[in-house]
Formats: C-alpha cells, structure tokens, sequence
C-alpha cells in the first residue's frame, strides 16, 4: 500500500470478502478487507457449513454447475489453506441424506433423482441412518455433497490473504465512496483511503449500497435461528435434511439443528418460540434425544436475494465498482467460486458468459425488466 492505496478494497469481512481477498492477493493483486466488527461474526458465524449442491437444486443449469464447482474447490482448499495457515476447515466427505416423509415430497424426490442420475434414491432409509424414525418414506444420498466448519474456512482465507500481501482493517466501517477521475475515494469512520476498484461484500447490509448506485434494491435479509447439542454417542456422520429442518453432525460430536426463516427480520436475537418449533420437528423423528446436552443456540441474517440469485459482477454504469453479496442460504457453499470469479472478472480473464448473465448486477437496473419472486 503506498499512501493508504489499494488495487482492490472490500466493503465487508465475512466468508465471502474473505475468499475473495484471499484469490485477489494469491495473484498479486493487492486487495485490503475493511470490517466494522470482528471478521466472520455475522451471517458466516451462524452458518451450519452445508455444501449442498443438491439440496439447493432441483436440476442441472448453470447455478448448479456453479455450487457443483464451488463445493469441489473445497478439496484443493482444504490442502492449501491447512499448509498456507495450518487451519483446519472442517471438510467432512460423509455427504447429504434428501429425507421424504410426506408422498408429495417423496415424488419430488424421485424427480429430482430422475435430473440427478448419479445420487442414489434408498428405499429404505433407516438401513443406512438405524436412529431414523420409520415416517421417513425414502431418501436421497448426495454423497459428494457435505459440510464445513464456517468460522474456520473465513478465518483461513483471512489469515491466508495476509499472508499473500493483503490488508485487514477491522472495526472500520465504510461509510461511503465516489468515484474521482478513474479510481475510488473511500470515506471510512476514521479516515479516507483510495482504491482502484471496490467490491461490495456486506452481505445482508449490502441493499444501501445499491440504492446509493443507483440501482434497484434486491436484498432481502432474512433471518435463521439454529441450536446445538452434544450427543452420547455419534449416531451417524451423514448430513439429514428434511423439508423443515436439518441435522449437521460435526466431527466434534456437535449436532447443529437449524433452522428458521423470517423474511425481513435483521433482529439479532434468538426466540424461544423458534428454538422450540426446531426442536419439536426434531423430536417427532428423534425422540430419544430428548436427553442430549443443549450445547449453545444462535441467529444469523441470511442476505437473500428477491429474484434468489447472487449479484456477483460489476456494476452496469460505475467501472470498477463490483457487488459480491446476496447469496442467501448458500454463501458457505459458494464462497470460493464466488472468490475467484470475481477475481477473475477484476483481471479481466476469461469468463463464461453465461456465468458473468446469471450474476449480473445489470439485471438491477432501473430501466431493466426484471420481474423479481422471492423463493425461499
Ligand atoms: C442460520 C443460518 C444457517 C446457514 N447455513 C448455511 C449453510 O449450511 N451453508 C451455506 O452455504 N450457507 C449457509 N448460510 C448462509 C451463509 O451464512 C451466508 O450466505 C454467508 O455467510 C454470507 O457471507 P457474507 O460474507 O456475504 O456475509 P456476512 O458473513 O454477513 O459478512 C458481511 C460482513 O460485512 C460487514 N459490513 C457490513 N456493512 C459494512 C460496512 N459499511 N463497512 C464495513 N463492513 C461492513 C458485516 O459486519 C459483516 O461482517 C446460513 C445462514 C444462516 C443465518
């Protein structure tokens, strides 16, 4: 940095300004992370660290190749950052269990295995998961699909891109930026610095940044609660999946139960009426694990989309302004592809159109016809 200047500057130091920052200064361009609290303590934090590519997808296309990718970066990762800074991320390869307890959803699993030939459809469940309740009418194995320790991977990537040439300011928020002459004046509280580009990474923070660009909002911040418990004996290592929550059992013996949705809830909070439905719908199948340990609970604000697609690219009318944000229940998921491609985009190596069209920020626009439907 000469003169408080960077290459690149990042507005936010969750998972995914992280793993950007990490692939920009990796190849030698010189990126700097600016948090307003501690890197990691937002919606990274609360995150249960699922890869699923197929419990996100109902068939192929090009989001799907994206998480596909995305999960499968994790393998070199796990290598690289572990040498880089000896952290561990938590990879666990014992894959994803789809469970169908109604007929309908049974069927839409069935189809779903019809778009997905290479997962394997079991009859019979509770043959490979003993603990599982008989109402489970069949499952989907996602073997390659599996799980991450979250904090882990963001504070590997930080400590990762430091190592690479990169900076950190935490406790610094950005307040604002404009663009001077070709590059970017940066106001942050305590100071200004410049930047050849910005990218914006605050995730469910990030709508303001939009508006104040002139473009449409998409952000819709929506909130998930979760819990853990400790359980006696480690019943089975495979993540389960149900229509209405979820099972991630770590290596530690931890088992993260999650979790809840309240669309436009930013309250960091954690309610005793969303612990307790988690835990109802956790009991009706696993009853006997009443007598577990409650080990912590917790909320995160998820930063959903309302058309359900990340904005990953550069801004339709501000040059070098870019948007990394919006990826809803996914950011673990998608955090190195996300890193790279945008990394990618900034070197202006070769992307895949149909990659650079689905992201788009362009689609925001005021002039554009997009017709936004919030999935969740
Ligand atoms: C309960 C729950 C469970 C989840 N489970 C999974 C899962 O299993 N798998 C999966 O893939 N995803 C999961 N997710 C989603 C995932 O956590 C998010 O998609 C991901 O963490 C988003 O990362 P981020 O870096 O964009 O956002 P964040 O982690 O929220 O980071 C954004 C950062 O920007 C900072 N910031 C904001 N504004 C400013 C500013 N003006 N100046 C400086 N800094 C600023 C914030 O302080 C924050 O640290 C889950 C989320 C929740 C809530």
């Amino acid at each position: 940095m000469k003169n408080n200047h960077y290459d690149v500057l990042i507005i936010g130091g969750g998972i995914i300004g992280h793993s950007i920052s990490y692939y920009l200064n990796k190849s030698g361009v010189h990126a700097a992370v600016v948090e307003k609290q501690a890197s990691g303590g937002k919606a990274t934090r609360a995150a249960a660290g699922m890869l699923g590519v197929h419990t996100e997808n109902e068939g192929v296309g090009e989001y799907h190749q994206f998480c596909e990718k995305s999960r499968d970066m994790y393998a070199g990762l796990d290598q690289e950052l572990r040498k880089l800074t000896s952290i561990d991320i938590g990879l666990s390869h014992f894959g994803m269990l789809e469970i169908a307890v109604q007929d309908e959803e049974k069927e839409a699993l069935l189809l779903k295995k019809s778009a997905f030939p290479n997962l394997e459809w079991l009859d019979t469940p509770r043959d490979r998961i003993s603990s599982l309740s008989n109402k489970a009418l069949g499952a989907l194995f996602m073997k390659d699909d599996g799980h991450v320790e979250p904090r882990q991977v963001c504070e590997a990537f930080k400590r990762a891109a430091l190592l690479c040439g990169g900076n950190l300011l935490e406790d610094r928020t950005v307040l604002g930026f404009e663009n001077n002459q070709g590059s970017f004046m940066v106001k942050l509280d305590s100071r200004s610095l410049t930047a050849e580009h910005v990218v914006v990474a605050s995730g469910a923070e990030s709508g303001r940044w939009f508006e104040t660009t002139g473009l449409q909002n998409p952000i819709v911040p929506t909130k998930g609660e979760c819990f853990s418990i400790k359980l006696r004996e480690n019943y089975f290592n495979e993540v389960l999946f149900f229509r209405d929550f979820y099972v991630v059992p770590k290596p530690d013996g931890r088992c993260i139960i999650g979790a809840t949705s309240k669309l436009d809830d930013q309250t960091t909070d954690t309610s005793v009426g969303g612990l307790s439905d988690l835990m109802n719908r956790l009991f009706s199948f696993f009853p006997e694990w009443k007598d577990a340990a409650l080990q912590d609970f917790w909320s995160g604000v998820r930063p959903g989309t309302k058309d359900g697609v990340p904005v990953i690219g550069e801004h339709p009318s501000i040059s070098k302004l870019y948007f990394a944000t919006g990826h809803y229940r996914n950011g673990i998921l998608l955090a190195p592809a996300t890193g790279q491609l945008i990394e990618n985009l900034i070197a202006k190596k070769q992307v895949e159109p149909s990659i650079q069209e689905l992201f788009s920020p362009s689609r925001l626009a005021e002039e554009g016809e997009v017709t936004y439907e919030y999935s969740t």
